[in-house]
């Protein structure tokens, strides 16, 4: 029996914890209290806000959406795909 790497979740938990607070709360932009309060995984104010890690593989390949049929990228500059 051998073992199947991929079905070892162990390395997604990592790339939870690194997008937590990465982005501004959908209730705090809209200036709404937020349900989950300090347990929420998203930022409530730009203290909060975590710079996000750029992916090893940063625009090193070409963004696809771009790149396509429709030539639009809805990440825009964000997008951590060449453009
Ligand atoms: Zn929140
Ligand atoms: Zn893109």
């Amino acid at each position: 029996m051998s073992c199947n790497a991929s079905s070892c979740s162990s390395g997604s938990l990592d790339e939870q914890r690194e997008l937590l607070k990465t982005e501004l709360c959908r209730y705090f932009e809209m200036g709404s209290p937020c349900p989950y309060s300090s347990s929420c995984k998203f930022a409530h104010g730009q203290c909060e806000l975590k710079q996000r890690q750029r992916p090893r593989n940063y625009k090193t390949k070409q963004c696809r959406s771009f790149h396509g049929p429709s030539g639009i990228c809805k990440y825009g500059s964000r997008c951590q795909f060449l453009h």
